[in-house]
């Protein structure tokens, strides 16, 4: 495949692992200088700037310690992305945690730190971003959502409201910027292979007395009627897409990479 991001700067939040490093990953490859973000163990963050550079052609990826629950470090981040790789052409906001509770024992300060990292941080990195990708007549912002973007679940009041919000967000910026050489797009996964999702199989093998693939297939998939874990890579591709030379009149959408889930 061609570097179709030759002479391109992105910034990807939360890419120190699963879903972010992989499109950082993608990127990189393709051609991209890309700034890192997230937190994790010094030696996985390394390990991670190390993997993205290589991609790059030898030395660490740049990398930003920025908390997306706080605005001004957000600015900063972007800030520094202009400022060490040149520009900021390609956001992905992907940054995001989850808590699941019944509505009625939601702890509030769970509510305020997922609406903060899921929705509010892509709001404050947008704005910071955006003027410069207006001064030169591109950019494209890449909004990591979910299936859950499009369709609820219960026991995950925030972080549904807060992917709906992100797909609003998306939709309002988009037709902002929508003859400026600027697009904003969302990327809607369905389960995707991460080291947090697969921990989710053998506790709900053991509540429901069944076998590891089934506890798979019968449970935490209940809703992706692949059956089938979504893979990084197949997001990674997504974002590729969305970030590249033949996507400029994509704007405003989402892009379901679920396995079905959103059809039903
Ligand atoms: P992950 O936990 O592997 O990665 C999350 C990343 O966000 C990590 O790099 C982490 O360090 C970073 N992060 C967390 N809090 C942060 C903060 N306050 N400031 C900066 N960085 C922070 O999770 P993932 O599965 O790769 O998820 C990435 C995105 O994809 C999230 O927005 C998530 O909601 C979305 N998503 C994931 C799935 C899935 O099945 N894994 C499905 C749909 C959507």
């Amino acid at each position: 495949m061609g570097k179709t991001l030759e002479g391109r700067t992105a910034l990807v939040t939360g890419s120190t692992s699963g879903i972010g490093l992989a499109i950082a990953l993608g990127f990189a490859g393709a051609g991209a200088k890309v700034m890192l973000n997230g937190f994790g163990r010094p030696e996985d963050i390394a390990k991670a700037r190390a993997a993205v550079g290589a991609a790059m052609g030898g030395g660490d990826a740049p990398y930003s310690p920025a908390d997306m629950a706080k605005p001004a470090e957000v600015k900063a981040m972007v800030a520094a992305c202009q400022a060490e790789l040149g520009g900021c052409d390609i956001l992905v906001n992907n940054a995001g945690v989850q808590h699941v509770s019944p509505v009625q024992d939601f702890p509030e300060e769970q509510w305020d730190r997922i609406v903060a990292i899921n929705l509010s941080s892509n709001f404050h990195a947008i704005k910071a971003a955006l003027p410069a990708m207006l001064a030169k007549g591109f950019g494209r912002i890449i909004n990591v959502s979910s299936a859950h973007g499009l369709v609820a679940s219960p026991f995950k009041t925030a972080y549904v409201a807060a992917k709906h919000g992100v797909m609003g967000l998306t939709k309002s910026v988009a037709l902002e910027v929508a003859r400026t050489g600027v697009t904003a797009n969302a990327i809607c996964p369905g389960f995707v292979r991460t080291p947090l999702a697969e921990a989710q199989v053998k506790p709900l093998a053991e509540k429901h007395g069944v076998n590891e693939e089934k506890a798979l297939t019968d449970f935490l998939l209940e809703r992706q009627p692949t059956k089938k874990w979504v893979e990084v890579e197949e997001i990674a591709q997504a974002a590729l897409y969305l970030a590249g030379p033949n996507s400029g009149s994509i704007n405003g959408t989402a892009i379901s990479v679920d396995g079905g889930w959103v059809a039903q």
